[in-house]
Order: structure tokens, then C-alpha cells, then sequence
């Protein structure tokens, strides 16, 4: 999947549009998603540009894979989910559903999320 400039992400991170932050490092951002499937309901996007969980992957440097993989525990603390346990999904490419073009991580919790497939 190429990537494209004008992704919604790509204008969260630029400040081009707002977002309601749960937490960041160096290396990642998180924060609310705006149509929540499940009480809790977090993004955690890389700072860089990566297309989707295999470009991120095959591309990035392990200090940036490092820095993102610790963004989701810490933003899955900041959202409150961590000792009741929450689901992370990485949607991928067409076959996988994946509508935004920047690699990111969904974090659900804040109940029981059901069936492993959502939706
Ligand atoms: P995907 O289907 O690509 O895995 O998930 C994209 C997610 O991004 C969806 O859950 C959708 O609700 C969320 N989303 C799309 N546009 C925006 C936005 O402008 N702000 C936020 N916070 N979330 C968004």
C-alpha cells in the first residue's frame, strides 16, 4: 500500500486536524478514535510515514519499532484497560479492511469485546 500525504493521520500529526491525545512518545502517537466500536476505543499511529503494519515492519528502525510497541502498553495504561485486558487490532491492506493509510494499532476494551472478529 502506498502512502499518501493526505491521510487523516498524516493531518493529526501535522496539528492539521484535532485529536483527543491519550498519549505519546518519541516514536508514536495515540489517542481517541472519533466513531468508538467499544467503550474504549484508542489509535496508536507511528510518527512516521508507514503505510500499514507490513511497510512499518519490513521499513522502520528497530528504535522506532521499539518506541511504537511501548506507546501501545503506555496508551493502553493511560485508557484504563490494562489490568481488566483489551483487544489490539491491525487491520491490513484491502483484505483486512484497512481504510487509513498510515499504519495503526486499535486498542478495544472498557468491557467484554466479544467475538474475535469485530463487525
Ligand atoms: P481502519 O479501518 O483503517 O483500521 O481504521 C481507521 C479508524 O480511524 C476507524 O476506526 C475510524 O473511526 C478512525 N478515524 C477515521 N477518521 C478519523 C479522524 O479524523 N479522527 C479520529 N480520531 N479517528 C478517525
Amino acid at each position: 500500500m502506498a502512502y499518501d500525504d493526505n491521510n487523516v493521520f498524516a493531518k493529526i500529526l501535522r496539528g492539521e486536524i484535532p485529536s483527543k491525545k491519550v498519549f505519546e512518545n518519541e516514536h508514536a502517537l495515540a489517542f481517541h478514535d472519533i466513531h468508538p466500536a467499544r467503550p474504549v476505543h484508542v489509535l496508536v499511529i507511528p510518527k512516521g510515514k508507514y503505510a500499514d503494519f507490513t511497510d512499518f515492519t519490513t521499513r522502520a528502525s528497530a528504535a522506532e519499532q521499539t518506541g511504537f510497541y511501548k506507546a501501545v502498553t503506555a496508551a493502553a495504561k493511560a485508557a484504563g484497560v490494562l489490568d481488566a485486558g483489551y483487544r489490539l487490532v491491525a487491520n491490513t491492506g484491502v483484505n483486512g479492511g484497512q481504510e487509513v493509510p498510515h499504519f495503526h494499532i486499535h486498542i478495544l476494551g472498557g468491557a467484554n469485546v466479544g467475538p474475535m472478529v469485530l463487525r
